[in-house]
């Protein structure tokens, strides 16, 4: 069953009939009153007159669904750079790419960045609800809890951006409003992978068939993870890397410019050598980290009623202020950088979620540093 209901303030809850099977997806709806029936038999006695015919009884409603227990960033020794960069991205639903050798942590890393997550508003959690059920998929034990998809990357072009003779949402679809989460970024078909810059642009999908178009909602912040090189280990001091200038180039530009220049954050992450990892303190929890992206995306939803990975370059100029040094910093970078004007707003977009993890009404020099040191990656930003 799929459904869309407008929440209407001050009217009489409204009252459904549905049949059993529906029943507990309806009942998510807050002021949606459900009657669950069996049969029609049981719909007709309801209404009728007699005195002793049964009445249907109303659904109890549904009780927030428990913790699904994502992986926790306490069990993630070191990677302090990293886990800072999820808590900034979570914090300002901002795309990430993660560049490492095999074995950093960069899948583990992911697993646990759900747990960061702001938590949804009514209207998001029916709108990722509503996907879920046209897609069959819809459980309501993940009521309330952002998508997470990890699809693999043989997975076919029409089962991750949606498709079909009746057109079906995708996997970005099935991520709207949560995390998509490509691994081994570079493996995926290119020309899919091209595709992905509509609904990063716009949160949504369209899909053309002979027949028909369909318009699919997508709203999902991109999480990705690559190897550095074909080999995997550039950069590393082992210098077990043999591949040569050309072999990376050619590597690194399957992901293509336009596409990288819509990813926010692009980290590399290092690989934690066993006996560096004893030394590492106990990882801080990742409820506390949410906490912190809670109050942060509280603080945005306030100011601009979204968050800052989707401010448009007119709502950038209205809400980051910035003081005269971190202006001039920004400027400098970008130069030294040969930054487009678009990786320059990113950048921006980065710095005010860090601003706004500390607090601050205005961006401060230090929080464009950080920013900046979130793009230096594969093809110079
Ligand atoms: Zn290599």
């Amino acid at each position: 069953m799929t459904f869309a209901m407008q929440r209407q303030h001050g009217d009489r809850p409204r009252a459904f009939i549905l049949p059993l099977a529906n029943a507990g997806e309806a009942a998510l709806v807050e002021d949606a009153v459900i009657y669950p029936a069996r049969t029609l038999l049981e719909v007709c006695a309801h209404f009728s007159n007699l005195p002793d015919a049964p009445r249907l009884a109303r659904h109890p409603g549904q009780a927030c669904a428990p913790s699904p227990g994502y992986p926790d960033f306490a069990e993630v020794k070191g990677q302090q750079r990293a886990k800072r960069a999820l808590e900034v991205a979570a914090a300002g639903s901002h795309s990430v790419l993660l560049v490492g050798p095999p074995g950093a942590g960069k899948s583990m890393l992911a697993s646990c960045f759900p747990g960061l997550l702001p938590p949804m508003s009514d209207a998001e959690a029916l709108e990722s609800a509503a996907v879920q059920s046209i897609a069959g998929s819809f459980s309501a034990a993940r009521w309330r809890r952002r998508p997470f998809r990890s699809p693999h990357h043989t997975t076919s072009g029409v089962a991750l951006v949606g498709g079909g003779n009746l057109p079906r949402p995708g996997e970005v679809s099935l991520a709207h409003h949560g995390v998509l989460f490509l691994d081994e970024l570079t493996e995926f078909d290119r020309r899919v992978l091209e595709v992905l810059r509509e609904p990063l642009e716009t949160g949504q999908i369209t899909i053309s068939r002979a027949a028909h178009q369909a318009d699919f909602p997508a709203r999902f912040q991109l999480l990705a993870a690559m190897n550095p090189c074909p080999c995997g280990w550039l950069g590393h001091a082992s210098g077990k890397c043999r591949c040569t200038g050309e072999v990376v180039q050619r590597y690194q530009d399957r992901i293509s410019g336009p596409l990288l220049d819509r990813i926010d954050i692009q980290l590399p992450v290092a690989a934690v050598s066993p006996d560096q990892i004893g030394a590492q303190p106990d990882g801080e929890p990742s409820r506390d980290i949410a906490e912190r992206v809670a109050r942060a995306h509280a603080l945005q939803l306030h100011r601009q009623g979204k968050p800052n990975g989707r401010l448009s370059a007119g709502e950038i100029e209205r809400h980051c202020h910035r003081d005269r040094a971190g202006e001039q910093l920004l400027r400098n970078a970008m130069q030294h950088m040969h930054w487009s004007a678009r990786a320059y707003h990113r950048v921006l977009k980065v710095a005010r979620t860090i601003a706004d993890l500390a607090a601050q009404a205005d961006i401060e020099s230090p929080h464009i540093a950080e920013a900046i040191q979130y793009r230096r990656m594969l093809h110079g930003g």
